[in-house]
């Protein structure tokens, strides 16, 4: 398992790339629509590290929502999987509360899946695979 990205919720990418870009030095590798998690992703890298920025292109999408409820910071944590089904179901098989059953396609079409914070100490667990 390796840290593959870490999400953070933004008001606008455009505003925060001053930081992450222009006063941080990462380098922007991707801009992408997502549009069935209805948000906007850019991608930075810096020594294989990679921060993804996430604007909602929706009042009513998840990062909208979570900016409404805490602010903008850090939404998720990602790690790379060699199989998200299979991880899957051995945190449901441990009752681990998931928020996606099955893995499905997110940015860089990848396979991704998300594991619901309630179990994991409040944080936003999301799986990827290659
Ligand atoms: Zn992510």
């Amino acid at each position: 398992m390796k840290l593959e990205h870490i999400g953070i919720a933004v008001k606008s990418i455009k505003e925060r790339l001053k930081i992450w870009h222009d006063l941080l030095g990462l380098k922007l590798i991707a801009l992408e629509d997502v549009p069935d998690q209805k948000v906007k992703v850019a991608v930075l890298e810096n020594n294989g590290i990679h921060i993804e920025l996430l604007e909602s292109t929706s009042d009513d999408g998840v990062i909208a929502k979570f900016i409404k409820k805490k602010g903008e910071g850090i939404h998720h944590l990602c790690f790379r999987v060699d199989d998200v089904a299979k991880t899957l179901s051995r945190l449901k098989n441990q009752g681990i509360k998931l928020i996606d059953e099955v893995p499905r396609t997110g940015a860089n079409n990848k396979r991704m899946a998300f594991v619901h914070p309630k179990d994991m100490g409040g944080v936003l667990i999301e799986l990827s695979q290659e």
